[in-house]
Parts: C-alpha cells; sequence; structure tokens
C-alpha cells in the first residue's frame, strides 16, 4: 500500500475533528501517516490511533511554531522526500492552503484546494459558483497535494497502535521571516467550531436582532450558531459568524436557516450542506427551493417550540 500524508491539525494536543476526517479519506486511498508540528504528540496519540494513522512523524523543531507557515512547508517538504507519499492530505483552513501552496511550488506537484470529497485515484470533487457546479478533477503532475474542507467525510474509526517517529527538520534563513510575536485564543463560546460543525443552526434579519432564540436551539443540538449578513451588518451578531460569499463556507450535517430569505451570496456558504431546513415566514422566500423541510411560521414561536421538544426527547 502506498503512504498518504495527513497534516495533523490540533490545539496543544488535541486533534481536532478535521484531522479524523482526513484520516478517514486517507485510508480509501492507501496507509495513513500523521505528520504532528508542535510539543503534545503522545496527548495525541490516541485519536490518531483511533482514526487509523499507522504512523506518526513528530516535528517538534521550535522554529516551525515560532514563524507563520513558511517552515511548515519546508518541513512537510523534507518529510515527503523521506516518505515518498503518493499523496498529502492538509485541512482546508487559512493556513492549510497556504502550506499546502508552498509546498506545491517546492515539490513541483499539482494542487487541488477546497475538496468536498476525495475517492481513490485520488479523484477529488469542489463545489465551484458558489455551489451550482460540482468539479471532479485529478492531480496528473508530481505528488497529489489535496486540501479537504471539513465535513468532507463522516469520521470512521479504525483502531491502530501509531509509532511515533522523531523527526529533524532543517529550516533555511530565508523561511524564518515572518516571527510570531503573540497569539491568544478567541473566547470560548462552549459551542462547536461553525467551519468544523455537524449542526449550524444560522439567524437572519427575520431575528429582528433577538438571536435568543437561535442561540437555545442550538444549544439543545450542540449546535454551532452562523448568521446572515444582513444580521452581522446591523451588529446583531459578530462578522466571524456569518455565513455565505463574503463569510464563512460551511458542510455541515444539518443546516438550519432562521428568519434568512435566501440570497444567492448567502447560499454560496451553505447550499453544500447535507440537510437544509428552513423557518420562514414568507412561503415565497427563496430558501425554500433548496431545503430538504421547510416551516412556514414566526421563528420566535417555532424555534422555542422546537428546543422544548428535542431538549424533553433528550431527558
Ligand atoms: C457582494 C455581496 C456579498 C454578500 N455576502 C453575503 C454573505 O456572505 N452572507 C449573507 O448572508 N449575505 C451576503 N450578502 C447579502 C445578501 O445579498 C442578502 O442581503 C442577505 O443574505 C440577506 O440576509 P437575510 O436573509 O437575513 O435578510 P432578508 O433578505 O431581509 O430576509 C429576511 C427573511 O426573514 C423572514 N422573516 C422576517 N421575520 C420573520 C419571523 N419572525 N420569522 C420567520 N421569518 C421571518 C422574511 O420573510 C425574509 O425572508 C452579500 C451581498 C453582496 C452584494
Amino acid at each position: 500500500m502506498s503512504n498518504v500524508l495527513v497534516l495533523v491539525d490540533h490545539t496543544g494536543g488535541k486533534v481536532r475533528k478535521t484531522t479524523a476526517e482526513l484520516l478517514t479519506i486517507a485510508r480509501r486511498l492507501g496507509d495513513p501517516i500523521a505528520v504532528y508540528i508542535g510539543d503534545g504528540v503522545q496527548d495525541a496519540l490516541p485519536a490518531l490511533g483511533q482514526y487509523g494513522a499507522t504512523k506518526v512523524i513528530a516535528l517538534t523543531s521550535p522554529e516551525l511554531t515560532q514563524y507563520l507557515v513558511a517552515p511548515k512547508a519546508e518541513a512537510l517538504q523534507q518529510v515527503a522526500a523521506k516518505v515518498e507519499p503518493s499523496t498529502i492530505l492538509i485541512s482546508s483552513s487559512a493556513e492549510g492552503k497556504e502550506i499546502a501552496a508552498r509546498l506545491a511550488v517546492k515539490l513541483d506537484s499539482g494542487l487541488i484546494t477546497d475538496a468536498v470529497d476525495v475517492q481513490a485515484g485520488p479523484v477529488t470533487t469542489q463545489s465551484v459558483f458558489a455551489g451550482n457546479y460540482s468539479v471532479q478533477a485529478k492531480v496528473t503532475h508530481g505528488t497529489p497535494i489535496i486540501t479537504v474542507k471539513p465535513n468532507a467525510a463522516t469520521p470512521e474509526a479504525a483502531q491502530t497502535s501509531p509509532e511515533v517517529e522523531e523527526f529533524d527538520v532543517s529550516i533555511s534563513d530565508t523561511a524564518k521571516t515572518a516571527k510570531i510575536v503573540e497569539s491568544k485564543p478567541r473566547e470560548a463560546t462552549g459551542r462547536p467550531e461553525l467551519t468544523e460543525a455537524a449542526i449550524i443552526v444560522s439567524g437572519g434579519r427575520g431575528t429582528g436582532g433577538d438571536f435568543g432564540p437561535v442561540e437555545a436551539f442550538a444549544d439543545s443540538l450542540g449546535a454551532a450558531v452562523g448568521a446572515s449578513r444582513a444580521a452581522v451588518d446591523s451588529g446583531w451578531y459578530p462578522h466571524a459568524y456569518q455565513v455565505g460569499q463574503t463569510g464563512k463556507t460551511v458542510s455541515p450535517q444539518l443546516y438550519v436557516a432562521a428568519g434568512i430569505s435566501g440570497a444567492i451570496q448567502h447560499r454560496a456558504g451553505m447550499q453544500t450542506s447535507k440537510t437544509i431546513v428552513a423557518i420562514n415566514k414568507d412561503e415565497e422566500a427563496p430558501i425554500f427551493e433548496l431545503v430538504d423541510f421547510g416551516v412556514v411560521g414566526d421563528l420566535h414561536k417555532v424555534l422555542p417550540a422546537a428546543t422544548e421538544e428535542v431538549t424533553k426527547r433528550k431527558s
């Protein structure tokens, strides 16, 4: 079997769900080898083994975390030279895509970004033109480097006991040009990350500025909260939660749009969601054209009733 490199996404050893998804995809293509950058690899091992990593390559050189992306791309180039992978999978975050682009140049390889699916080949699927087209593509030169969007696969467990191999990398001075002087995590909301969440409940202008029912329903489902641009521009919800063309692109298992009309720019960010539910008091609202389930009604009545029912069924 060929080796497939997976760059691990983690926060201090806590492996993110995107990595479980990448490992699941990697198993369709060959033997997944996880590349872990930074401290805490021992904490990450159980999660990496749970999703089938056959080996973990640990890169602990301090420059890798002291500088912005360039050293990470150099390090991956050196790992690739040793492992000779058939494919390299990286998460489609802003950082992931920059690492992937730099790596593609270094390896003289083809790069595909924002895949929503990857099958044997590897053949990728991308959703383009505001989700109106689905494109299948294949890298034809070098080692395929593919960045994969969150929720592109459902993580499937495959218990392994990966060994850890420490790998020394040498980072050039030209890669050490942008030093991180400070970093602090965003204040936790207790809800899942918007781009990784399996369920999202979004509110729009129809909330009238009261996101209470949206948040309560989201919490009953363990979901993230999103917002339309109209709601964000009105100052009702922070910009970091905007879904759409000029906000985040999301693809959860379930997307609930409450008081959102369904403008093309909003759809662009959410129409690849697996199941879409809308609550809108206007039965002619365009959002109803793309939903799996639609509720015509006032969200201030529908959401609290739904929240109560979910809470009742959970207890
Ligand atoms: C270049 C560009 C980029 C853009 N990028 C984005 C983007 O990233 N994301 C985005 O969302 N938009 C974006 N927009 C804006 C987009 O065109 C729409 O204006 C916006 O999505 C509308 O938000 P909305 O659906 O919340 O509001 P509206 O279009 O005003 O719709 C509100 C809906 O709520 C319903 N409603 C009202 N009261 C209730 C109630 N009590 N209960 C239930 N339903 C109710 C109404 O029937 C209506 O359908 C962009 C626009 C441009 C030009």
